[in-house]
């Protein structure tokens, strides 16, 4: 089951990386375009960041639509 290449879309919570200095590492979907345009889940500043960027530093998609193509728990 190959679940990593999913797109995120408006609307996911994206496990990235790289963690805000908040300390969380969770961002929600506001926008899609050239730039990603996040929400920090712990503090909830926004940010703008190249697509390119997050597409490869995202290390998991929590869909709000369909959660059970996300199950990868440890
Ligand atoms: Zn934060």
């Amino acid at each position: 089951m190959s679940t990593e290449r999913r797109r995120a879309q408006v609307g996911d919570v994206v496990v990235l990386r790289k963690a805000h200095p908040c300390g969380s590492d969770r961002w929600e979907v506001l926008r899609i375009g050239a730039d990603f345009r996040l929400r920090c889940q712990g503090c909830g500043r926004l940010v703008m960041l190249p697509r390119s960027k997050v597409e490869r530093r995202i290390r998991k998609i929590e869909s709000a639509a369909d959660q059970e193509e996300d199950r990868e728990v440890r």
